[in-house]
């Protein structure tokens, strides 16, 4: 296929669970998109993150343009970050980035989280990967996969995400609200963007989620008095004593 809709299908930038994501160009504006094409079968999978990231706009969550469905597939046309995922971006660069670069990238993603948030979704799978970087290094929060919409009263007990940007009551299987387990995520990114490595990491998964749960994690000696306060208080055990997304912004070092 070499169309869809108004956009010519270029060369392939990614591949995920469910299918190749290509460039496409919109043919009357030139406008640069990213066309994921998922077989149908995959439907009911990606339903509800479709559903979801539908519904969100914000400048700093990767914009879904709109859906079109053939008979044989689903394409899901987005904002193209040609920037890539912010992992990759740490891993070429090969060491940590300074508290003024970081900070940026980190009142932008709390700014998306927020919005998120205030929309009763909690995304539960953020991590470095799940951040593209549009063609000015802003930030962009992707992948809904894992998204759920959760009302205050509502409680979820599935585990989900990545082992190591998990916080300890999704590993220990305990009810959680939801958005106290974004925010921990958070502090492990912005932990990662810091150190150049992940908080909690080990070879292996059990003495990584030992470490977790016990909140077993060095502070690097060139984090500044601030920064390390605010990590701190983002990976706390218990998450009703975690810091909200609202205290966030409001922190010092912010
Ligand atoms: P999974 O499907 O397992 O969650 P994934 O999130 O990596 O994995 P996709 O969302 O299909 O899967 O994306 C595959 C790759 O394509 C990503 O790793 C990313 O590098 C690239 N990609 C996806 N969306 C965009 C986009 N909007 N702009 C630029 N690159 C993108």
């Amino acid at each position: 296929m070499t169309s869809i809709g108004l956009y010519s299908i270029g060369e392939t930038i990614g591949k995920g669970s469910y299918g190749k994501v290509k460039l496409g160009t919109h043919k009357l504006t030139g406008k640069q998109v990213a066309i994921k094409e998922i077989s149908k079968e995959h439907a009911p999978m990606v339903a509800r993150e479709i559903h979801l990231h539908r519904q969100l706009k914000h400048p700093n969550i990767v914009m879904l343009y709109e859906v079109i469905i053939t008979e044989s597939s689903i394409h899901v046309i987005s904002e193209y970050c040609p920037h890539g995922e912010l992992f990759d971006a740490l891993t070429e660069r090969g060491y940590c980035y300074s508290e003024r670069d970081a900070v940026r990238w980190f009142v932008q993603l709390v700014d998306a989280l927020k919005y998120c948030h205030s929309q009763d979704i909690v995304h539960r799978d953020l991590k470095l990967e799940n951040i593209l970087l549009d063609d000015n290094d802003n930030a962009k929060l992707c992948d809904f996969g894992f998204a759920r919409h959760a009302e205050s009263r509502q409680m979820l007990q599935t585990f989900c995400g990545s082992l190591a940007y998990s916080a300890p009551e999704v590993i220990l299987r305990q009810k959680y609200t939801g958005p106290e387990t974004d925010i921990w995520s958070l502090g492990v990114i912005l932990y990662t963007l810091l150190a150049g490595g992940l908080p909690f990491d080990d070879d292996s998964e059990v003495v990584t989620q030992r470490k977790i749960v016990k909140g077993d994690y060095d502070i690097p000696s060139h984090f500044s008095p601030e920064v390390s306060d605010l990590i701190t208080r983002m990976l706390k055990l218990n998450p009703s004593e975690r810091v909200t997304i609202d205290q966030i912004a409001g922190h010092p070092w912010i």
